[in-house]
């Protein structure tokens, strides 16, 4: 994504800038806060009903339109069609994830603490290791954004070298992909700090072939001593070496990313948002290594902020990392109904066309929302969904039945894609349990389905895993809420599992034969169906 010039390679002993400088006028973006268009969205807005349309055209207005322009008569008419009717959103962009929102309710203290730790950053020193905690859609992501945003405006106000650098560990997710990004990010603040540098340095040199004073206050003796920092300067900025996505041993890309964040003095944040899928998917290096940095820099100071939605990720950590990474906590707890309705009625406002939502529709939203463990982004979701549900029946207003519906498609869209990304052998099991339900089996336990399990690996020549396995993979779906396995006792037989499916099984069903693999088995489904009989 990022563009950088081809440089070649960084010498190690680079000299360093440590008198007082100003801040590089760049204003970094963090994350998609800035590609939210918000006159964009009505474009967008009526395509939904292209359905729905089509029979709707008169054809004699058509003919008419035609009379004034031949060329643009039935593309008019069609669209005019399309744009009857009051639309519900003024700006549906701002009910996205993408946007991101200026007034965060409910998490001043969160906000504050934040803050109140950073502060130390603008002070020139380095702000204690930052741990934040909370379940999703709690405004983690939105609280840390803003704080940034805050944080680098007021180091530019005040020229203090403060930068800070986001980074979702979602999306990168190694070692390596950590690093190159952050060495690549600060080379590139490296190359504009050295460009504003060296456009003050050679204002400095025009003016001494003219004025001999102007080298006084300055840290310069001599007219050659700025030409030789200027040289200097050049040189570092053609030595800088990107670092490849891929290639690089590991060590090579930290020293990299080292000696850029070292190249002059400053305090660098950098957030690592959810922290908890790099550890899992990458183990805990990264963050040692980043952790310890601070013994080895000379010229800059380093502070992290993880951000996690696992509240035990820490668990999984080295303990000297834990303890370095948590040096400060901040919890983020789930938002209750009241709070939810707050957020919500906020960005209503904004979205919506005045008078266009009925009373009930925001406290709905958030009772929803607040079963689902006080989720924000759940709440902005349902709201959103409503109101397009409105806009496609072609209601004026968003009624508490578009907020039901809308709960129940969410809720099976999450159910689609959880079903559509188990592994094969999940969706093997799954479909033994529907395939018992669908015969009418109540209650199934564990034994039925491992029988079923069986004929379908069979079927499809995948490798049988032993019942205890299976038992596991039933927990697993149980936990993601696609069945619900009670646990009873069999007296002196000992216990089993009773299961039961808990989504809709057609539509389960549907996705899971969308799998090629799986369905080879639909084909082959009069056969199990025999074998299932007796
Ligand atoms: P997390 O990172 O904890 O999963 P986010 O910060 O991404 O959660 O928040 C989820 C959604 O809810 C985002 O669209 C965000 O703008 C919104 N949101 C969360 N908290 C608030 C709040 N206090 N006020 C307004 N919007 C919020
Ligand atoms: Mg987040």
């Amino acid at each position: 994504m990022e563009s950088h010039p081809d440089n070649p390679s960084q010498s190690s002993d680079t000299p360093h800038e440590t008198k007082g400088f100003s801040e590089p006028p760049e204003s970094q973006t963090i994350g998609g806060a800035d590609d939210t268009d918000e006159s964009g969205s009505d474009g967008v807005r009526n395509t939904s009903r292209a359905d729905g349309f089509s029979g709707d055209i008169d054809l004699d207005d058509l003919d008419l339109d035609s009379d004034t322009d031949e060329a643009d008569g039935a593309s008019r008419g069609l669209f005019d069609d399309l744009l009857e009717g009051e639309p519900i959103f003024e700006s549906k962009e701002v009910l996205r994830p993408s946007y991101t929102p200026h007034k965060l309710p409910h998490r001043e203290e969160q906000i504050n603490n934040m803050a109140t730790i950073l502060v130390t950053a603008l002070r020139g020193d380095t702000p204690s290791n930052i741990l934040i905690y909370g379940k999703t859609g709690t405004g983690k992501t939105a609280s840390a954004k803003f704080v940034s945003e805050e944080l680098e405006t007021t180091s530019q106000k005040y020229e203090v070298p403060c930068e800070v650098q986001y980074i979702n560990c979602e999306v990168t997710d190694t070692q390596y992909r950590v690093l190159a990004q952050l060495a690549n990010k600060f080379i590139e603040k490296n190359e504009i700090y050295i460009e504003n540098r060296l456009e003050d340095l050679e204002q400095l040199r025009d003016r001494t072939t003219s004025d001999s004073d102007a080298l006084n206050g300055t840290n310069f003796d001599s007219a050659d001593a700025v030409e030789d920092r200027i040289d200097e300067l050049e040189s570092d900025l053609a030595e800088f070496d990107p670092v490849p996505m891929t290639g690089w041993p590991t060590d090579r890309v930290y020293t990299t990313f080292f000696e850029a964040v070292d190249y002059h003095e400053r305090v660098v944040v950098i957030m690592l948002d959810e922290i908890d899928k790099l550890v899992e998917k990458s183990g805990d290096d990264t963050l040692y290594n980043l952790s310890r940095m601070n013994s080895e820099l000379k010229n800059s100071r380093v502070s992290i902020m993880g951000i996690s939605n696992d509240l035990k990720f820490t668990d999984f950590l080295d303990p000297r990392v834990k303890s370095s990474l948590g040096e400060e906590e901040i919890v983020f707890p789930p938002y209750d109904a009241t709070q939810l309705r707050d957020i919500l009625q906020h960005r209503a406002e904004t979205a919506f066309k005045p008078e266009t939502l009925s009373e009930d529709v925001i406290p709905l939203c958030a009772a929803f929302a607040a079963q689902e463990h006080g989720d924000a982004r759940r709440a902005l979701d349902l709201l959103r969904t409503a109101g397009e549900l409105a806009e496609r029946g072609r209601t004026e207003t968003v009624e508490e039945t578009h907020v039901r519906k809308a709960q129940e498609k969410i809720e099976l869209d999450r159910v689609v894609e959880v079903v559509r990304t188990l592994p094969t052998q999940s969706k093997l099991v799954l479909y033994a349990t529907i395939l018992l339900e669908k015969n009418g089996v109540h209650n199934i336990n564990t034994g039925e389905v491992f029988n079923i399990y069986k004929r379908l690996c069979q079927e499809i020549d995948a490798d049988v895993l032993t019942q205890r396995r299976v038992t596991d993979l039933i927990s697993e779906l149980d936990m993601l809420g696609i069945v619900n396995a009670i646990v009873v006792s069999k007296g002196r037989y000992g216990r089993t599992k009773e299961i039961n499916l808990s989504v809709p099984l057609e539509e389960t069903e549907a996705v899971l034969l969308s799998d090629s693999r799986i369905g080879e088995v639909e084909d082959a489904q009069p056969f199990v169906q025999a074998r299932f009989d007796n």
